[in-house]
């Protein structure tokens, strides 16, 4: 069966068909990096991993292409406001490259919890403004542009197939257009290239370029970088869903201007929110969940992982501690019916060498075959990764199924799904993972502190937080050792 994918271009679901047979060259929208991602953002990169493991198990050779935003104004359209990088390195009292770094590196610390696969290049906006300017060199040289009060702006009326992607229609969103548009623009969805006249105070993060002095607009970045690693055209181009009306119709406009060729993307996946029950999660609003936060309440990044495997990621998640528990409790007793069929198989199995032992005909024909073929085609519709995971439960709970062929199966499947099943399989189930271990040390040294520094209060809600997961502390002369209780 062919890899079906709904392309946000033309609404509709396409066999995937790469520009070059066996490749697929990817670009997914990175994270912005002045603070911490939430379990929002986290949702994208489930879902790039997702798309990539999948490609990948169908046989494509594919080159995944991650942007870092590391400049704060290019994480938005406006020029007001405040610079969220320079705002975020004020406040914690560090410079704006300091600031960068260390969220880049929590941001990679937090997909490789998630068992979210490294992109195969990895980008820095700050380390790619000679190619953004370079490339808005060439869309002024094709005559799309115009200079307006030092800022050098996109005419979106040159362009021929201005917002097809998000089916905009420009006239209703003219009449539309309220207060707060730029009064240098000379219609509402023009946007700026390259800013030199910037409302933002103290700039930090400043280039020399043909216009003067400044700093790129936000759309710019992700043109440039995914053209130089992907080429003038390349395959899939993904994002959330938020991205459609703005960031990625702009990615297209610049990018075709430049180019002269279309389309410039030849399919857009678009993952919908996250959304908790108050509502919207936002990374400038500073109130969000992050992946550490769940693992301090104590679940392990693959219940979190395992929950967004079961909505299709073109559906709205509620994120609610009750769901997450309900994957959480899902999780273990699928781990429990691998560890039975491990238990049948007698030890001295390594099930790492099962994982990479090729499935041998006669799993193709028998019923866990079927079950692996179901797998297949479900995630290849369009990623449907809760038939995926219907399928992985089907597989472990047919008693018709012997054990060895019932763990090639799932192995076979978690190449896509990515929930570690041989590894946890094989860590003892009253073992803590590294994850839960780090979270543990972490809290007995926050503990340590606050006892030195007299808020003893603090030093016991984190015995009770502790205790809560099943975690009991013993405070020793030289130091604090934790057991299971
Ligand atoms: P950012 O770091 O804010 O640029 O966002 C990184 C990625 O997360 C982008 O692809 C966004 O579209 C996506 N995103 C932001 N908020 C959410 C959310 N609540 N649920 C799912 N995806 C989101
Ligand atoms: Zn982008």
């Amino acid at each position: 069966m062919a890899l079906t994918l709904f392309n946000t271009l033309g609404r509709s679901l396409q066999p995937f068909a790469p520009l070059k047979p066996g490749k697929a060259g990817f670009y997914g929208c990175g994270p912005t990096v002045y603070n911490y991602a939430h379990i929002g953002n986290l949702r994208a990169y489930v879902l790039h991993d997702i798309l990539v493991r999948t490609l990948r198990r169908a046989g494509f050779d594919v080159c995944h292409v991650m942007n870092i935003t590391d400049v704060g104004h290019l994480s938005g359209d406006n020029d007001e406001g405040h610079d969220k990088m320079l705002k975020s390195a004020e406040e914690r009292g560090k410079s704006v490259w300091e600031v960068a770094d260390m969220y880049t590196r929590r941001f990679f610390q937090d997909t490789e919890r998630l068992n979210i696969q490294k992109p195969t290049v990895i980008c820095k906006a700050t380390e790619h403004i000679d190619d953004m300017i370079a490339l808005i060199q060439r869309i002024e040289a094709r005559g799309f542009t115009y200079l307006a009060a030092g800022n050098l702006y996109f005419d979106i009326t040159k362009s021929a197939h201005y917002g097809e992607l998000g089916l905009l229609r420009l006239d209703d969103q003219k009449a539309g257009a309220r207060i707060g548009v730029d009064q240098n623009k000379r219609n509402p969805q023009d946007f700026v290239l390259w800013f030199t006249k910037s409302k933002f105070e103290n700039q930090a993060m400043l280039w020399d370029s043909p216009w003067g002095r400044g700093y790129p607009g936000w759309h710019i970045e992700c043109s440039a970088m995914s053209i130089k690693y992907l080429g003038e055209t390349f395959d899939i181009h993904a994002g959330g869903i938020d991205h459609v009306p703005i960031h990625h119709t702009n990615e297209i406009a610049q990018s075709e201007a430049a180019t002269g060729k279309h389309p410039w993307v030849r399919y857009w996946i678009h993952n919908e929110f996250l959304v908790l029950d108050k509502g919207k999660m936002s990374k400038s609003a500073g109130s969000f969940l992050t992946l550490q936060s769940l693992i301090d309440a104590g679940y392990d990044p693959l219940d979190y992982r395992y929950f967004l495997l079961g909505a299709h990621y073109r559906s709205q998640v509620q994120f609610s501690f009750e769901a997450l528990t309900g994957a959480r409790n899902a999780r273990k007793s699928l781990m429990d019916r691998i560890r039975e069929r491990v238990k049948v198989l007698g030890t001295g199995r390594s099930l790492r060498e099962l994982r990479n032992k090729p499935l041998p005909p006669s799993f193709t024909g028998g019923k866990a075959g079927a079950y692996l073929s179901a797998f297949t085609a479900a995630l290849e519709d369009d990623l449907a990764s809760p038939r995926g995971l219907a399928e992985l439960w089907g597989l472990l709970r047919d008693p018709g199924v012997a054990a060895e062929d019932a763990l090639l199966g799932a192995f076979a499947m978690d190449e896509v799904l990515g929930l570690k099943l041989a590894e946890e399989a094989e860590t003892p189930v009253l073992e803590a993972s590294q994850d839960m271990r780090d979270s543990i040390e972490a809290l007995i040294a926050e503990r340590a502190a606050a006892k030195k520094a007299r808020d003893f209060a603090r030093a016991d809600q984190i015995r009770q937080i502790l205790k809560e997961q099943g975690i009991i502390l013993e405070d020793r002369p030289a130091e604090t050792v934790w057991r299971r209780g």
